[in-house]
């Protein structure tokens, strides 16, 4: 037997078959030559290689030896071995074998017999080792096997699209998320060419939009395209989808495409209620009617409300570069950060208190504060939600309404009037006048009730109006009433009592003030008295001159008539002298009989005056001038008169009246022609009656004094009179109820004359 060699020189080669064996020792694939007996002639230096076995020590042995671990690989070879010698010619088979130093091996087996022609006297091996070949063959089934398992089990859809965008493949979560089987998508132009798709505002989605078609469009991959499934129902499958273009290694082109497609409706949903809460808040935020800041942790405001700038009088942008404390007022700047370590350690749950700030303009304001702290999931202060109330008005409010209380506390007590509130009857305040007026102590009356201190006799004169003061038909009422002071002596009071309400209407207590009006009570009674006594004394005179004048005039008139007598029958006997002095006695007595008359006519006017009864004024006043008849021609004066109203008197009088001051007129006249005229006007309740005259007028001094019993201005031999005659008028006057005066307009130095005027109550009642 001979074994393969290494070449020897050139020209060595002595045969074909040595030709033949030289050149598969110089081949880098191992090789193998056999006897028909399956002993093993020679190998070549790559088989030596790869069974790890030197040619010499092999050669002639048989395939058993080489495999004496693994009988099953010779019995493989043995077996093709056979096979070849039954048909003769050449064979191939992969085999795995395992080599001595236990490498397992891929190989395929290439055998033919030699030689060709005949009767095979052995074979020629050649083994290739496809190891490696084989090994990356698994590797990528299982590789695939494995993408396949993953692409499968991914909740990511995928669908992958050929270069015409048609769907070729896809994995179950796509059928599950699209809602379609994959035999129904396999060969369509995606998805959204099957369903009725919107874009993320709700608009349908074009043809051009479809995500693989925008892809291609661009050229660019996409991410995160949200596409709405309309479904039948109602309802809407949100999807997120990003594309990616499929190219092969060292290609520049594409071959496909593949989308992966994720059910986001849950997140969109969640995405919009969370957006729609988010503006909430900040509506809420912005629209708060207290001003609102979040703080950070640097005490920066991070997020402030329009109120909170409204109300610090900074602008948004200038508030977040601001600290709570740089716009703090002076004299509060820590009082937050006094508790903010309290805050922050969860030892409070919220910090409250009151303080100021100072705003842009430098205006103080006065801020109700308060604050929480905003923690992440393990605890940790995020940042601060502070809110603050402008409670300036508030404030001043209330200062003003301190002052106010202090001002009427000291009106209450300094008042010099007693000042009380009562509750239910009950004096419930007093101040310190009312315990003067009534001789309490303060702790005398409080709690005391009111009717304890009245008069027993006027105990329940208030209850009537009180009740509709309670009511609200009355706003308060007065009354004078008696007390009874505490040492049992009675004080008159003056006092006006309401009630005062609270903002609902509701009676929160009585105000009573009271003005000791004792005294006046008293001389009011004196004055009462003084009056009556007055009247009576009044009435006495009058009966007196009544009386006296009626019963002087008996004896006058004998002193008149003897007198005369004693005139005519003495007259011879009785010299110049004695004449002379019984006319001074005549005369004497015939002014006394005047006189006489007068007060007569004077008294009568209070005591034998008649019924008033409606009267046309016009009537008296013809009388009046019937009687004045002979003066009004012999003067030649002219009397005039307004139309007269018809006025409620005592007709007798009011001729009387009128007759005295036009007779006045007449005799008071100066050198023109006489004038005299009766006007009317009308005041509010009373009818104004006017004699005018053009005479010698009145000095102002007098005004007066004419209206009196025997005031006269001029002597008898000027003008006769008793100076009786206006004193009657002005008690004429008196009892209808009016007033005379008169008014002239002498003072001027020239004389215009005088008016007098009295007037008459136009109500019937006087
Ligand atoms: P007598 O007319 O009797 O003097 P009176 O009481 O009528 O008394 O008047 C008092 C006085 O008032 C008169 O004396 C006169 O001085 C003055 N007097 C009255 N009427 C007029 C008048 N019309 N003009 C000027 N003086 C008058």
């Amino acid at each position: 037997m001979r074994k393969l060699k290494p070449v020897k020189q050139p020209g060595e080669v002595e045969t074909r078959e040595g030709m033949a064996f030289e050149l598969l020792a110089r081949l880098p694939v191992p090789m193998f030559v056999k006897a028909r007996d399956g002993r093993y002639l020679g190998v070549n230096k790559a088989w030596e290689e790869m069974f790890g076995m030197p040619a010499a020590s092999f050669v002639g042995k048989e395939v058993r030896d080489l495999y004496p671990q693994n009988p099953e690989i010779a019995a493989l070879h043995a077996a093709r071995d056979r096979e070849l010698w039954e048909r003769p010619g050449a064979q191939s088979y992969s085999a795995q074998i395992v080599t001595p130093d236990g490498r397992r091996r891929d190989t395929i087996y290439y055998k033919a017999t030699y030689p060709s022609a005949g009767e095979p006297e052995g074979l020629v091996g050649a083994i290739f080792d496809v190891t490696a070949r084989a090994r990356a063959e698994t590797a990528l089934r299982e590789s695939e096997e494995r993408f396949r398992a993953v692409v499968d089990s991914a909740n990511e859809g995928m669908l992958i699209y050929d270069r015409s965008l048609n769907i070729i493949a896809g994995n179950r979560a796509a059928e599950r998320i699209v809602g379609l089987p994959l035999a129904q998508l396999i060969g369509k132009p995606g998805f959204t060419s099957l369903l009725t798709c919107v874009r993320a505002d709700g608009t349908p989605l074009p043809e051009a939009e479809r995500p693989t078609r925008a892809t291609v469009r661009s050229g660019q991959p996409l991410t995160d395209l949200r596409i709405g499934i309309q479904r039948a129902g109602g309802g809407m499958t949100w999807l997120s989808v990003n594309t990616a273009f499929l190219r092969r290694v060292d290609d520049t082109d594409y071959y496909g495409l593949v989308s992966t497609i994720t059910d986001v409706t849950q997140q969109t949903n969640a995405e919009a209620r969370l957006k729609e809460s988010e503006a909430r808040f900040r509506r809420t935020f912005e629209l708060a009617g207290s001003g609102m800041a979040h703080i950070g942790m640097d005490r920066r405001f991070i997020r402030v409300n329009r109120r909170l700038c409204d109300i610090l009088g900074y602008r948004e942008e200038e508030m977040l570069k601001l600290t709570g404390r740089q716009i703090s007022h002076p004299d509060d700047l820590d009082i937050i950060n006094e508790q903010r370590p309290s805050l922050h350690a969860g030892e409070i749950k919220a910090v409250r208190l009151e303080k100021r700030y100072v705003r842009k303009d430098g205006a103080v304001v006065w801020v109700k504060f308060s604050m929480t702290v905003e923690r992440d999931a393990h605890g940790k202060p995020l940042y601060e939600i502070a809110v603050y109330d402008d409670i300036t008005v508030q404030r001043d409010t209330e200062a003003r309404l301190k002052e106010s209380e202090a001002r009427f506390r000291q009106t209450f007590e300094l008042a010099a009037s007693g000042i009380c509130h009562v509750v239910d009857g009950r004096f419930v305040r007093v101040n310190r006048s009312l315990c003067e007026i009534l001789g309490y102590r303060e702790k005398e009356l409080l709690g005391r009730h009111v009717k304890e201190v009245s008069h027993p006799e006027d105990r329940d004169v208030t209850d009537a109006d009180l009740a509709r003061i309670r009511s609200g038909e009355l706003d308060q009422a007065r009354f004078e009433k008696r007390y009874l002071r505490r040492d049992g002596g009675v004080v008159w009071c003056d006092l006006a009592i309401a009630l005062v309400r609270d903002v609902f209407g509701m009676p929160l207590y009585e105000i009573a003030v009271f003005d000791d009006i004792t005294e006046r009570k008293k001389s009011e009674a004196a004055l009462h008295a003084a009056h009556e006594e007055l009247k009576r004394s009044n009435a006495e005179l009058e009966q007196f001159a009544y009386v006296a004048s009626h019963d002087l005039q008996e004896p006058l008139r004998m002193v008149a008539s003897y007198t005369q007598l004693l005139g005519r029958r003495y007259e011879a006997r009785l010299d110049q002298d004695a004449r002379e002095f019984m006319s001074y006695i005549v005369d004497g007595a015939t002014r006394m009989k005047q006189l006489i008359e007068d007060l007569l006519a004077y008294s009568r006017v209070g005591t034998k005056g008649q019924d008033f009864k409606p009267v046309a004024l016009e009537v008296p006043l013809r009388r009046a001038l019937f009687n004045l008849r002979a003066g009004i021609e012999e003067a030649g004066a002219a009397v005039t008169y307004d139309p007269l109203p018809t006025v409620h008197a005592d007709e007798v009088q009011l001729g009387q009246l009128l007759q005295n001051l036009i007779g006045n007129a007449l005799k008071f006249r100066s050198n023109s022609v006489p004038r005299i005229h009766i006007g009317v006007s009308e005041k509010n309740s009373e009818h104004q009656i006017e004699v005018r005259d053009n005479g010698i007028g009145i000095e102002p001094q007098y005004y007066e004094r004419i209206f009196m019993v025997f005031q006269r201005l001029h002597n008898k031999g000027e003008y006769p009179g008793t100076g009786i005659g206006l004193a009657i008028c002005k008690k004429v006057v008196e009892r209808h109820g009016g007033r005379i005066w008169v008014e002239s307009r002498a003072a001027q130095g020239e004389s215009q004359g005088s008016s007098f005027i009295f007037t008459l109550p136009k109500r019937g009642d006087n």
